[in-house]
């Protein structure tokens, strides 16, 4: 079903390890080293932290599906390969519950990297239009339109978790179209 070759979430999670959990940088700056030197065990902590409870969510998700996988005691990015192999067989709806885990979790990364242009590729599921930004104070994405509102005129928010399960719908669709 073609989700299975996408690699995005255990290459961001690397690129997460790479900026905020190896103490080693080479060189002056980049703009965002002089943040780190700042308070580097904090910041380190945080994403330690972080990548730990994502491994942990995932490897508890696939052994509650695939009771046979046992401990997982790999390479923290490739978890995902892991929880793929071992939850091949299940119907799609298992999968896809699966590949949104995998897809939310590679978002998570990528906005813990300061990367939150991430969230412009997805329509909003209200209005469906490409509008959304990130608002980090309520960790939601926000839809600009001003006519996508609730009741009471607030804009549109989204968790992360329900921009992933749309993005993992559409897409099995389009891969069962496509066979
Ligand atoms: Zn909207």
């Amino acid at each position: 079903m073609g989700l299975g070759a996408d690699n995005t979430a255990a290459r961001r999670l690397r690129l997460l390890q790479q900026e905020f959990v190896q103490p080693v940088r080479s060189g002056p700056g980049d703009g965002r080293s002089s943040r780190i030197t700042e308070s580097p065990s904090l910041v380190n902590l945080s994403v330690v932290d972080r990548i730990r409870a994502a491994v942990y969510e995932v490897e508890t998700h696939t052994r509650t599906v695939a009771p046979n996988a046992g401990q997982y005691t790999g390479d923290e990015s490739r978890v995902y390969d892991w929880a793929r192999q071992h939850t091949a067989h299940l119907e799609a709806k298992q999968q896809n519950a699966r590949e949104a885990i995998i897809y939310r979790q590679g978002l998570e990364h990528a906005i813990a990297a300061g990367d939150t242009a991430v969230i412009r590729r997805h329509p909003c599921p209200q209005c469906s239009c490409y509008g959304l930004y990130w608002r980090e104070a309520v960790r939601r994405a926000v839809c600009v339109n001003h006519f996508c509102t609730d009741d009471d005129g607030v804009s549109h928010m989204w968790e992360l978790k329900r921009l992933a399960h749309e993005h993992v719908a559409r897409n099995s669709v389009v891969a069962r179209r496509a066979t």
